[in-house]
Order: structure tokens, then C-alpha cells, then sequence
């Protein structure tokens, strides 16, 4: 199953939005997890159980910081 979700989370899907964008930004929690490209601005609503089928990498908030951060 999917990691712990929340809203500002980054995902990358495996296959490329139309506008050529992999990564999405949660915006919404529920039954269905809202997502918006971060390319293009659409938006978009996908069952958790679609969501873990179509995702490459889960990118929790403030993770990149965490691993550019040298201090
Ligand atoms: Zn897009």
C-alpha cells in the first residue's frame, strides 16, 4: 500500500502527462487523491489504489531538502 499521505507531497508517475511533466503535487485527501501537474496545472483525481499502480517514486514533502541539506 502507499506510504502516508499529504497534502504538498510530490509524486512521479511512470508514464508522462500529455504536457511532458512526471511530477504531481497532492492537493486533496479522501477516498481519492487530488493531483496537479506541476507542468501544466491540471488537475486530476485517482483512487489510491491507481495512484500505486501509475506511481514511479513517492516524494514525500521537504524530502529533497532533507538530502541536499549538509549540516
Ligand atoms: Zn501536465
Amino acid at each position: 500500500m502507499l506510504p502516508e499521505i499529504n497534502i504538498g507531497d510530490h509524486v512521479e508517475m511512470r508514464k508522462p502527462h500529455p504536457c511532458g511533466g512526471t511530477r504531481w503535487v497532492v492537493v486533496r485527501l479522501g477516498a481519492d487523491i487530488g493531483l496537479v501537474c506541476l507542468t501544466c496545472q491540471h488537475r486530476i483525481l485517482l483512487s489510491r489504489r491507481e495512484l500505486n499502480r501509475r506511481m514511479k517514486l513517492w516524494l514525500a514533502k521537504d524530502t529533497e531538502v532533507e538530502q541536499t541539506r549538509h549540516d
